[in-house]
C-alpha cells in the first residue's frame, strides 16, 4: 500500500518552496474512478502528482486549493499544479499540466515544490478570519450552535443553528474588530483524545489538529492560518441571513493588505 503524503502545511504554513521525490506521475485518465471524480472536467493534458511530502493544501475545510508549481532541480519550465486533492488514504494529488512539453517525472526523482504565496496568504487568511468570526459568535451568542463553515472567497461565511438579524451586525463587527485589534495569537496543539472537542473530528483516528485563538476556543482544523488575528487584517461583515432556522454571517477580508 502506497504510505499517506506527508502534509508539511500542518506544521508550517510558512514553507513556500520544498524539495522533495516524486512518488507517482499519471495522466488524470488512469486514476481510480474515485480519485478522477476529485477533479471536474479534466482534459486530457492533465495529469496527477504525488510526492512524498508537500506544502501545498489540498481542498478542504472549506478552504480552498493552493495553486503552485513542482520542477525538476535547477531546471524549467515546471508543472503548474492548478487543483490540490486529497484522496481517502491520505495521498495528496497535485493536478495540473506541464509548461511548455512533458516533463518526464519518475519515481525517486527529487524536485522543487513551490506554493503562490499570495494566493496561499489570502486564503490563510480569510480561513484565520472565519475563526475569529466564529470567536466573536461564541462570546457574544454561547447558545448558537455552528453548523457551518466557507473559507472561500466571495462566499465565506459561518452558519449558525437559530435565528439573527442585519440589526445584530454592528454589534458582531464590533467584537470581531476587537479581535483583530487584540493582536491574539493562533495556537495549533495536537490532542490524542479530541472526544470532548464539540462536534467535528471525535471519531477520526489519530491525533487531532486543534486550532484556537489565545486560547480563547478550540476548534478541529486542518487549514492554514495566519500567525496573530491582526495579521488577517479587517475583517467585513457583509451581511446576515436566514434559511430555514439557520442563520449566516457573511464575511470578508481585503484580497491584498
Ligand atoms: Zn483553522
Amino acid at each position: 500500500m502506497v504510505p499517506p503524503t506527508d502534509a508539511l502545511y500542518l506544521h508550517d504554513a510558512s514553507l513556500q518552496t520544498l524539495t522533495t521525490e516524486i512518488v507517482s506521475y499519471q495522466p488524470v485518465s488512469s486514476l481510480p474512478e474515485n480519485e478522477r471524480s476529485l477533479i471536474k472536467a479534466a482534459d486530457p493534458e492533465v495529469s496527477a502528482i504525488t510526492m512524498r511530502q508537500t506544502i501545498l493544501y489540498p481542498q478542504g475545510g472549506g478552504q480552498p486549493s493552493d495553486t503552485g508549481s513542482i520542477a525538476l532541480v535547477d531546471k524549467e519550465p515546471a508543472f503548474t499544479v492548478s487543483l490540490v486533492r486529497k484522496t481517502e488514504d491520505g495521498r495528496i494529488l497535485h493536478f495540473g499540466k506541464s509548461a511548455g512539453g512533458i516533463i518526464p517525472f519518475v519515481e525517486g526523482q527529487s524536485v522543487i515544490q513551490r506554493v503562490d504565496g499570495a494566493k496561499r496568504n489570502y486564503h490563510s487568511r480569510l480561513h484565520t478570519g472565519g475563526h475569529v468570526v466564529g470567536l466573536a459568535m461564541q462570546l457574544l451568542f454561547p447558545e448558537m450552535k455552528k453548523v457551518k463553515a466557507n473559507h472561500f472567497p466571495k462566499e465565506a461565511c459561518m452558519e449558525y443553528e437559530g435565528l439573527l438579524y442585519n440589526e445584530q451586525n454592528p454589534l458582531i463587527q464590533a467584537k470581531v474588530d476587537e479581535l483583530v485589534q487584540q493582536d491574539l495569537p493562533i495556537l495549533i496543539s495536537w490532542v490524542e483524545d479530541g472526544s470532548d472537542l464539540e462536534g467535528r473530528g471525535a471519531l477520526r483516528d489519530g491525533p487531532i489538529r486543534v486550532a484556537s485563538i489565545g486560547g480563547l476556543d478550540q476548534n478541529p482544523c486542518g487549514g492554514t492560518h495566519v500567525l496573530t488575528t491582526s495579521l488577517v487584517g479587517p475583517i467585513t461583515i457583509r451581511k446576515i441571513s436566514r434559511q430555514k432556522g439557520i442563520s449566516r454571517v457573511s464575511y470578508e477580508v481585503p484580497v491584498i493588505l
